[in-house]
């Protein structure tokens, strides 16, 4: 089964093959060990930063619209290779190939909304104490960009971070994840093809604790751009030794209230969606669920019958499957354990519980999607972010309490609501404390709009505007200017 893109890194401009270790890269669906590259060593790290910092003054200095047009060019080629990449990501991945088509379109559109905003980043000229001084705010682009990224999203995760970045007028060493580095590298192929100066981004392979942590602790990194979970997140911000600016777009445990006005079937159908969709390896998937009391059991009812109708597949033999594999072993024992700690604890199992049966699941990394009811906020499945087709679900008599038990979490990327009366809709979402809130609708995230979380899911935001001027430093120029020569 080939990968549709070969294992060489980006380094200084140059396709070579890494001189590290080997990488084993594994279809989810199958078991099969489908390919192979090489890490990069250290020298080769050494030479990639190096490149992307020789890179910069000259990509800093261009005209904004240049930067536009290679990225505009960039959106383009991915979308014309979007089969091929399509591919490349559910065999690496494992979600269903049309998932996978869809998240590389939006990828392109990625390319060309950054393309666009590149040309309007304006500065501020502010009011000093008298009319001969001006004070200018302008914005420069950082300088060189670490970008790492986890495998649950392989393509639009890195994408907000390398458009925006190129767009500021930053150059970039990527680490794509371990487990699905050749969309990565694919998204690199796009770039050389539409010109791309040599250095501006350099893709590596390798493990994050190795190559990663090097990356990000080089004294040549300006900024780190990280998307992945607490605990390395945690483990990046403590390992650092210089200042560096810092984003980081951690885990979630994102609840849903649905309450007594709420259109039932518009809310198990996003319920379903949003808890299941990429077997729930979403920072932004549904965890939890809080419903009011009236509409407990017909929810619940409804719920579990929709889990059972999703069609689970692998996703190259069924492109158009609700769920694919899972992405790998390890969450697939995290989703086992929670589900274990919340029957143990006394939830009732409404929905899966189990694998799919039947040959075709006995080797990848499967599971049903699985509802548990009646459960309490010491389960794990209602605390702590599981990454996988698991949602706990729980009753509430009034909205205050929903307010109470959706807040009490460590995390605040996302939450969502559905309602139907305006007041609860305006009750909730001035009090849910959370980076995004959807309501009547379970896309949180969309590309024009900041996405970011608080409390312990992060600090600072992709998508929109936003996403973009994460990567300048602002400067202030203030200037005191005489009358012209010969008046007084
Ligand atoms: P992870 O933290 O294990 O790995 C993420 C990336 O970090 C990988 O590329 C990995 O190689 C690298 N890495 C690991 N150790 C490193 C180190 N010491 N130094 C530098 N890099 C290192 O996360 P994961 O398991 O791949 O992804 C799942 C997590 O990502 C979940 O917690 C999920 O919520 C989170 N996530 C967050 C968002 C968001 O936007 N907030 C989006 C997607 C995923």
């Amino acid at each position: 089964m080939t990968m549709g893109v070969s294992g060489e890194v980006l380094i200084g401009g140059k396709w070579v093959a890494g001189n590290g270790s080997p990488v084993a890269v594994e279809n989810p669906a199958t078991g099969e060990i489908v390919a192979e590259l090489n890490a990069v060593s250290k020298e080769q790290l050494e030479v990639a930063v190096t490149a992307a910092r020789a890179a910069f003054p000259a990509w800093a200095a261009l005209p904004p619209v240049a930067r536009a047009a290679l990225l505009r060019r960039t959106g383009d080629l991915v979308m014309e290779r979007a089969a091929d990449m399509a591919r490349t990501m559910t065999i690496e991945q494992g979600k269903p190939l049309n998932e996978a088509h869809g998240e590389i379109e939006k990828l392109a559109q990625t390319f060309w909304f950054y393309a666009e905003e590149a040309v309007r980043v304006h500065g501020e000229i502010i009011p000093n104490d008298s009319i001969e001084f001006q004070s200018l705010v302008v914005r420069e682009p950082i300088g060189v960009v670490a970008a790492i990224s986890p495998w649950n999203y392989p393509a639009e995760l890195i994408g907000w971070k390398l458009a925006a970045g190129l767009a500021a007028g930053c150059t970039l060493v990527i680490k794509p994840p371990e487990l699905t580095p050749f969309t990565g590298l694919a998204i690199g192929r796009c770039l050389t093809d539409a010109g791309l100066p040599d250095g501006v981004v350099n893709i590596l392979a390798g493990k994050g604790r190795d190559i990663g942590q090097a990356l990000i602790e080089h004294p040549q990194i300006d900024k780190i751009a990280f998307t992945g979970s607490n605990a390395v997140g945690i483990k990046i911000q403590q390992s650092l030794s210089s200042i560096k600016r810092l984003s980081l777009e951690l885990g979630g445990n994102c609840p849903l209230v649905v309450t007594s006005s709420a259109d039932l079937d518009a809310a198990v159908k996003g319920a379903a969606r949003r808890s299941f969709r990429n077997m729930g390896q979403i920072c932004i998937a549904i965890n939890r669920i809080y419903v009011a009391r009236d509409l407990y059991e017909p929810f619940l009812e409804r719920l579990a019958a929709a889990a059972d109708k999703l069609v689970i597949a692998n996703g190259l033999d069924n492109p158009a499957a609700d769920l694919g594999a899972m992405a790998s072993a390890d969450p697939l024992t995290k989703t086992k354990d929670h589900l274990a700690d919340g029957l143990a604890r006394g939830a009732r199992l409404i929905a899966g519980g189990a694998a799919p049966e039947g040959d075709a699941f006995t080797r990848g990394h499967f599971f049903r999607p699985t509802v548990l009811a009646d459960c309490t906020p010491d389960m794990k499945v209602m605390s702590e972010e599981t990454f996988g087709p698991l949602v706990g679900v729980a009753p509430f008599d009034d909205l205050a309490e929903a307010v109470e038990l959706a807040n009490a979490s460590l995390h605040g990327l996302a939450a969502y609501v559905y309602a139907k009366h305006m007041d609860e809709m305006r009750y909730l979402t001035a009090r849910l404390d959370f980076g995004s809130v959807a309501v009547n609708n379970v896309d949180a995230g969309i590309i024009n709009a900041p996405y970011g979380g608080r409390k312990q899911s992060g600090v600072g935001y992709e998508h929109g505007r936003e996403g973009l001027l994460e990567y300048f430093n602002l400067k202030h120029v203030r200037i005191r200017y005489d009358h012209p020569e010969g008046i007084a």
